[in-house]
This record gives C-alpha cells, sequence and structure tokens, in this order.
C-alpha cells in the first residue's frame, strides 16, 4: 500500500542520540506525548561511539577549573567564531547535566576521594572529561534508554500501557518534514524492514541526526550520517550556519585499507601518546601557531613534567585543538615523513606500563589487536586525519534550540545545530553540549506546544508528494546507480573540499555537485520495499548532496583559513571574516543560496574574561574599541 500509517504525537524527535534521548526524556516529563525516531536500531547512534568523555567543569581533578576556564577554552578552541551565548550555557549547565546522568544510573569512573574523575583532552585547560574507560558513550546511551524505560513503566502504572507517552520507532527513517503553512505539522517516513510509509503528525519536531560524515570516504562515521537532519531543516525552510567547518580528526586508523577512517580516540593522546614522523622526531613542537605559544610546552622535558605537574609546566603540543594537529599530520606526510601506510606514529607503548594501556585504553587495544594485528602495548599505531564531526548546522536560537528561518516548531539540538563549537569543536565537548541542548530543546519544544492556538494539520497533497518522492527510485525502470553515486560524491568531497581547500578546487567541485544533482534526480533502484539498503541509499543521496553543496559553497565563500576549514590561497585568520556568518538555505526552486550574517557580539561580561593581548588576535580594532 502506498497509504502511510498514521500515528499522532505532540512531540516527534528524530534521533536516538544523546540530544534525542534527552530531548525526548524532557518532552516526556513535560506531559507531551513523545515518539523517538532513529534510522538504526535502538541504541546505535553515534553517542554510543564516543569514547574520550563528557567535559564539563566540575573541578574534581583540578579545582581551578570552573564554567569561566571552558567557556575559555571553547571559544578559543573554535577560534571565536562560536556562538558566544551557546557556548556560556554549556560550560554553565555542563556538570549539571553529568551529575543529572548519576541520578539516572550512570556510574562514571572515580577519583581517589570518590568523586567523578575527570581526563585530559586536547584545548582543555584543565582535566574536565567525565568518563567510563573509553566508552563513555556506552554508558551515557546506556543510562537515557533506562531512564526511557523507567517512564515507560511510570505510564504502563498509570495507564496500562508501556507506550502511552513515549515510543521508540527504531529502523525507521524520517524523508520529509510536513508543514502547515509556516508550521511544523509532522514527519513523513518508512519502516525500513517492511518498507511500509509512515506518517507522525505533530505539532513540533526536534531534529537529533546527528552528523554528515558519509559524505567523506575516509571517516569515523557510521553509515546512518548522510546529514538528512541538515537537509529535512533546509526543505522546510530553516537556515544553515557554517557549514564549511568540518572537523577532521587527527588520528583515524590508515592501516589496513578496509578500517581506514575509524577512530583513534584522542585519550591516547590525553594519557601521556606522542605523535612521531618517519625520522622519530615528535613534531607537533614545530606546529604551535603564535595565538597558543602560551599555553604549550617548548620542550619535551617540559611537556612531559606536566603529566604529573601540570601547575608548573605547560601542555605537550600533541594536546592542541584538533584542527592543529590534523594539519600538522597532513604537513608530516606531505614533506615525506610519514609511516609506511601515509599517516604518521601515535605511540603509547613506550609512554605508560601495559597493563595501564590495557586498564586506560581497553576498546583501542581491542580495535587495533582486531583490526590491524597490532599491540599498541608493544608497538606504536599508524594514524592520520578522519572526517568526524561537522561543526556547522542547523541556525537555532542558542536558549530555546528553535530553527531560525522561516519555519516554527522545529527545533534542533546536537550534532545536527550549529553555532555551539564555533569552527572546530574541542573533544568531549560534543557529549555535554548534546545533554545540555537536548534538554533545552526538549524543554522549548514542549513549551512551543503549550503555547499554540491551534494544532497545525497535514495536507494530503504533501502527503502525496512525500509519498512520490520517496518511491521515485523504485518507479524508475532504469537510472543511476546510487551507490556508483556515493562514491562519486564522495570522491569530490574527499579529494576538492577536503583538509586542505583552493578556488580552483572549490569551483570545480561544486560543477561536479551540480551534476551529480541531475544524476540524483534520475536515481534507480531495483527490487522492492522489504529492506532494500539500495533504495535506502537512494533516498539519503539527495540530502548528503545538498548538505555537501552548501559546505562546498561556503568553502568557497569564506576566504580565510580558520578552525576546520583551511585555504591555501588564504592562509591566515581574518578578523573581518570572524565577524561572519555564512548562512544557507533553499531558494523556491531549491538551489542553494548563501548569505553572509553578523556573528552576534559577545555581552561585555564575558568579553572581560580574556585579556585584550590575547582578544587582539582575533577581532578587529573597532570591535576592541567598541567595548
Ligand atoms: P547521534 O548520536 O549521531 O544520533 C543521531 C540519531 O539520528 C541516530 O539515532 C540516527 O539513527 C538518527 N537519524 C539520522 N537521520 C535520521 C533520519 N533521517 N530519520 C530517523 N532517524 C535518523 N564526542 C565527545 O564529546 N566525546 C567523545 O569522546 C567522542 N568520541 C567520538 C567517537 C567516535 C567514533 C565518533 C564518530 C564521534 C565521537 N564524538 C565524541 C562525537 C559525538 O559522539 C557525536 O557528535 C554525538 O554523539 C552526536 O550525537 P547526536 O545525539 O547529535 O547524534
Amino acid at each position: 500500500t502506498t497509504t502511510p500509517t498514521r500515528h499522532l504525537y505532540d512531540v516527534v524527535v528524530i534521533g536516538a542520540g544523546g540530544a534525542g534521548l534527552r530531548a525526548a526524556i524532557e518532552a516526556r516529563l513535560a506531559g507531551k506525548k513523545t515518539a523517538i525516531i532513529s534510522k538504526s536500531l535502538f541504541g546505535k547512534a553515534h553517542t554510543v561511539m564516543a569514547e574520550g568523555g563528557a567535559a564539563a567543569a566540575m573541578g574534581n581533578a583540578n579545582s581551578r577549573d570552573n564554567w569561566m576556564v571552558h567557556f575559555r577554552d571553547t571559544m578559543r578552541g573554535g577560534k571565536f567564531l562560536n556562538n558566544f551565548r551557546m557556548a556560556e550555557l554549556h560550560a554553565k549547565e555542563a556538570p549539571e547535566r553529568i551529575w543529572e546522568l548519576e541520578t539516572y544510573g550512570a556510574l562514571f569512573d572515580r577519583t581517589k576521594d570518590g568523586k567523578i574523575s575527570q581526563r585530559n583532552f586536547g584545548g582543555h585547560e584543565y582535566p574536565r572529561l567525565a568518563h567510563v574507560g573509553d566508552r563513555t558513550g556506552l554508558e551515557l546511551i546506556r543510562t537515557l534508554q533506562q531512564k526511557i524505560v523507567s517512564l515507560q513503566q511510570e505510564d504502563f502504572a498509570a495507564t496500562g500501557s508501556y507506550d502511552a507517552r513515549i515510543r521508540v520507532f527504531q529502523e525507521t527513517t524520517i524523508t520529509e518534514l510536513m508543514l502547515d503553512g509556516d508550521r511544523v505539522a509532522g514527519a513523513f517516513g518508512y519502516d525500513r524492514e517492511s518498507g511500509d510509509l509512515l506518517l507522525f503528525e505533530a505539532p513540533a519536531v526536534v531534529l537529533a541526526t546527528g552528523g554528515v560524515g558519509r559524505s567523506y570516504k575516509v571517516t569515523s562515521n557510521s553509515w546512518e550520517y548522510t546529514g538528512d537532519g541538515h537537509a529535512l531543516a533546509l526543505r522546510a525552510g530553516a537556515t544553515l550556519i557554517n557549514m564549511e567547518f568540518l572537523q577532521f580528526h587527527p588520528t583515524g586508523m590508515v592501516w589496513p585499507p578496509s578500517v581506514k577512517g575509524i577512530l583513534v580516540t584522542e585519550s591516547v593522546r590525553g594519557d601521556g601518546g606522542v605523535l612521531r614522523n618517519s625520522e622519530g622526531k615528535r613534531f607537533m613542537f614545530e606546529y604551535v601557531p603564535d595565538v597558543f605559544r602560551k599555553q604549550y610546552a617548548e620542550t619535551e622535558e617540559e611537556a612531559d613534567r606536566w603529566y604529573t605537574d601540570p601547575d608548573d609546566n605547560r601542555r605537550p603540543p600533541e594536546l592542541l585543538p584538533r584542527d592543529e594537529v590534523a594539519r600538522a599530520i597532513n604537513s608530516e606526510v606531505k614533506a615525506g615523513r610519514g609511516s609506511p601506510a601515509g599517516g604518521v606514529f601515535l605511540d603509547i607503548s613506550t609512554r605508560l606500563p601495559a597493563e595501564q594501556i590495557i586498564r586506560r585504553l581497553p576498546s583501542m587495544h581491542h580495535q587495533f589487536k582486531e583490526l590491524a594485528d597490532v599491540d599498541i602495548t608493544k608497538e606504536p599505531m599508524e594514524v592520520g586525519p578522519t572526517c568526524h564531526y561537522v561543526m556547522g548546522g542547523v541556525e537555532v536560537d542558542p536558549d530555546s534550540g528553535a530553527a531560525f528561518g522561516s519555519v516554527q516548531g522545529l527545533f534542533a539540538a546536537g550534532e545536527v545545530s550549529g553555532g555551539m563549537h564555533g569552527s572546530n569543536r574541542l573533544g568531549g565537548n560534543s557529549l555535554s553540549d548534546l545533554l545540555v541542548f537536548g534538554k533545552r530543546a526538549g524543554e522549548h519544544a514542549a513549551a512551543y506546544l503549550d503555547a499554540l492556538p491551534s494544532r497545525p494539520k497535514v495536507s494530503r497533497v504533501d502527503v502525496a508528494a512525500a509519498t512520490e518522492v520517496a518511491l521515485a527510485p523504485l518507479a524508475r525502470a532504469d537510472g543511476e546507480n546510487p551507490y556508483t553515486l556515493q562514491q562519486d560524491l564522495q570522491a569530490v568531497m574527499g579529494d576538492l573540499v577536503g583538509i586542505i581547500r583552493r578556488e580552483g578546487e572549490l569551483s570545480d567541485a561544486l560543477k561536479r555537485l551540480h551534476e551529480i544533482r541531475l544524476r540524483v534526480a534520475t536515481v534507480a533502484v531495483g527490487g522492492g520495499r522489504r529492506y532494500n539498503p539500495g533504495w535506502h541509499l537512494a533516498l539519503d543521496l539527495r540530502n548528503m548532496l545538498v548538505v555537501s553543496e552548501c559546505t562546498a559553497k561556503a568553502a568557497l565563500e569564506r576566504e580565510e583559513s580558520r578552525g576546520g576549514h583551511t585555504r591555501e590561497d588564504f592562509p591566515k585568520m581574518s578578523p573581518q571574516w570572524r565577524r561572519v556568518n555564512l548562512v544557507c538555505s533553499l531558494d523556491e526552486g531549491g538551489q542553494v543560496h548563501l548569505e553572509r550574517k553578523p556573528v552576534p557580539a559577545m555581552r561585555p561580561e564575558l568579553f572581560d574574561l580574556f585579556e585584550r593581548s590575547e582578544l587582539a588576535k582575533y577581532l578587529t580594532d573597532e570591535e576592541l574599541g567598541e567595548e
């Protein structure tokens, strides 16, 4: 049948990672009937893969830490392009969200005196990441799921039905948002196993769909991350900001080829691991940029002392923000000092006793043994950059997560939203971001509903249109192969919109993406609707494509290098460009439109948290004068 099964909800949360689950809990606590939808099995979201930890200035490992230090680190990491209000809320609320998780049943690793332990990570001045070994995301997801189950048990006791007020639809893909005028009216999608069509009618939708990594071949992201939420938002009239900023994590596996891109957690460096080139040199000392010079050690001796005496020594340069380390590795490999498989060496084996490595980094030990036959307690790993995280995303109101643009009733939280991390995210700041802004989005979606005078309606015409689009690849007798298209798209993005960018290549990328767009419009797949991966990919492709167009277009427009956007032809950061957000929208013909918008100015009391000499490295004279 082509008639979708209808479901009625107050709030539909698309995505069952940390952001989605936290939003759903909050909406349900506010009394709203809530649906949680996920493409994969419940519990399989990206969040579960997070290894290192969640950053929160609890001050357990160093009592000097507080929200102001965390705020400063986040702004520095993002090179001051962050939405300051989001960075402020995040730094202030993260500790509370972590403690709250323990009330849901989480159990983080402990310090000797029984407090939540905190570990070092790149760009964080003090040890700040709450963690559970190197499997933190698993604990986060497990706990949030447990909380949802406990709410369902309460509902069962009250109503006789577990699903009365919160229900999970797993292996379900949303392909379109439904609108009533400029208000959200629901979401349309399909069950991946049966291929049955589904219509969720709801006045409020929270996007929590995560990232876009699958547009690149070498990525730490899994198959689901095709930028669906970004594209759904665009098509519904919302805007995306700063899509040029992608984080290439410095350490992905580079060998064997079948696992290229899989993440090697930053905790390896946080716990003492060092990077060396083929000459055995710890090359990161050569790559400390001026803006960070004061905070990083100049000699190996000082760097090594820091692990035991952080108050009197400066941090090792291996712990610079990720963009710096990724670029440094890229340069070493390019200069012919790379490892045999085209990366560099990451060594923990000569830095910690084997039993400590196994205790602190159990997953890494297992991962290298299983996938590469490398024993990390005895030999170095080979690592290189991998596409990991998108800083750009849905432009939102910082306090509520409500999407900007022409649409109402749409909220976004977690990786799919933009602004919080500026041009580069610090490790550990995502897990805390999910909790802080997931909660806020759920709360504000519920409040939006309370203030709504009437329930928006889904129109039959829109449902018919969404149905036609969803079934089109199956209806075509022949056409383009989705797998070929994905490979072609990945080649364009990896080769021309990768870690180092140039004008000519970016223009070329846009031309090629345009050709791919025409081909995506004719994609065809054989078989039926029952679990048909080719069909699923065919539908994901148009999302990957439009998001990639935003990235390429913004990357061409931004004539500077900052965080996750490096232009070989404009190698410096520009204080003028720091004032600019690049905003993507779709015009009526579905073409990507780019606009410049001013970055909101920081409030004076936040301004005062920095020394003027530091601000002078980022801001224009005019901004410094205005203060
Ligand atoms: P996700 O957890 O990515 O979940 C997205 C959800 O949306 C999924 O349920 C997916 O199925 C669903 N979805 C997507 N599209 C659709 C659709 N069309 N219809 C229905 N459902 C859909 N960050 C840290 O802070 N610390 C770390 O230590 C850390 N380690 C990491 C390690 C790895 C290997 C990776 C890949 C990332 C790591 N990150 C880390 C980043 C962090 O894990 C992610 O940014 C974060 O988990 C994103 O959470 P989210 O809730 O926004 O989305």
